[in-house]
C-alpha cells in the first residue's frame, strides 16, 4: 500500500474491550487489511504507586473519583498519535456525519476514554485535548462513545465500504435524513412495497426517494429541515 494507514490510538483503562464491534464486518476486514491500525494504551500501566492508583476524589468535595492528571498524561505522552486529540464527554462538541467527514480526512486520531467522574482539567489543558460527545446522555465511560466515533468514521475512509456510492445517498449526506427501503418480498404481511420502486423508472424512483426523506426530516427533525431549507434557498433553488 502506498499510503500510511488511518491510525487511531485509543487511551482507557479497559483497552481490552476494542477492537470489540469493530472487529465486525467490514470494518473488521479494514482492520484486518491494514486500512485502518487501531493501537490501544492502557492507562493504568501509567499509575505511579504500587496499588496501581489512576483517581482520587476531588478538590472541592462531591461524590466519585477524578482520574489524575499526572496517570494520563504520562499514558499520552508515552504514545506518538497522528491527527487531533480527543477526550470523550458529554461536554464536548457534539459528534456528527460533518465530524466524522472531517476526520477521515485527517492521517488518523487520539482518543482519551474517561471513566468514574471524568478527568482532571488540568490534562485535558496541558495536552491540548478537545472534548467530543457522542449526544446528550451519561455513558459509564468513553470507550463505547469512542467506538461510535472510530465506525463512523474509519467507515468513510477510502476501500473500507464495498459500494463507496451508498455513502452520497445515506442519512445526512445531503443533509436529509435517508427514504425508507425495502427489498423482498414484494408484498410482506400483507404490506406492499411503494408501486413507484417496482416500476423501474429511475427518474419517478429519484424524485419519490427525494420527497420521502423530505417528509421524514420535516418531520422528524425540524432543527436538519430549516438548515437544509436555508442552504437550498441560498443555492437560488426553486421552493
Ligand atoms: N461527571 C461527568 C460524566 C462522567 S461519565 C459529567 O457529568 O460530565 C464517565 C466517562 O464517560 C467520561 O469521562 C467520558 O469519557 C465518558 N462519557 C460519558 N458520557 C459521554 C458522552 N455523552 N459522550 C462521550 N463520552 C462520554
Amino acid at each position: 500500500m502506498s499510503e500510511a494507514p488511518w491510525q487511531a490510538t485509543v487511551l482507557s483503562l479497559f483497552p481490552e474491550v476494542f477492537p470489540g464491534p469493530l472487529g465486525a464486518s467490514l470494518i473488521g476486514k479494514a482492520l484486518a487489511k491494514g486500512l485502518w491500525t487501531l493501537e490501544t494504551v492502557d492507562i493504568r500501566a501509567f499509575a505511579g504507586d504500587k496499588h496501581r492508583t489512576v483517581d482520587d476524589s476531588p478538590f472541592g468535595g462531591g461524590p466519585g473519583m477524578v482520574m489524575r492528571a499526572d496517570v494520563l498524561a504520562r499514558a499520552i505522552d508515552s504514545v506518538a498519535p497522528v491527527g487531533p486529540r480527543f477526550y470523550m464527554s458529554p461536554r464536548g462538541r457534539p459528534l456528527d456525519q460533518g465530524l466524522a467527514r472531517d476526520l477521515a480526512a485527517e492521517p488518523g486520531v487520539l482518543l482519551v476514554c474517561g471513566r468514574f467522574e471524568g478527568v482532571d482539567e488540568r490534562v485535558l489543558e496541558a495536552r491540548g485535548l478537545i472534548e467530543i460527545s457522542i449526544g446528550d446522555i451519561v455513558l459509564a465511560g468513553g470507550e463505547v462513545a469512542a467506538m461510535a466515533l472510530l465506525e463512523a468514521t474509519v467507515r468513510l475512509l477510502p476501500g473500507v465500504l464495498g459500494e463507496p456510492d451508498s455513502l452520497s445517498e445515506e442519512s445526512f449526506a445531503a443533509g436529509l435524513l435517508e427514504y425508507p427501503q425495502y427489498t423482498r418480498p414484494r408484498v410482506w404481511e400483507g404490506r406492499e412495497v411503494p408501486e413507484v420502486l417496482l416500476e423501474g423508472d429511475h427518474a419517478r424512483v429519484a424524485a419519490w426517494r427525494q420527497s420521502a426523506a423530505e417528509t421524514l426530516t420535516r418531520e422528524r427533525r425540524p432543527d436538519l429541515w430549516r438548515r437544509y431549507r436555508g442552504r437550498r434557498d441560498e443555492a437560488g433553488r426553486p421552493e
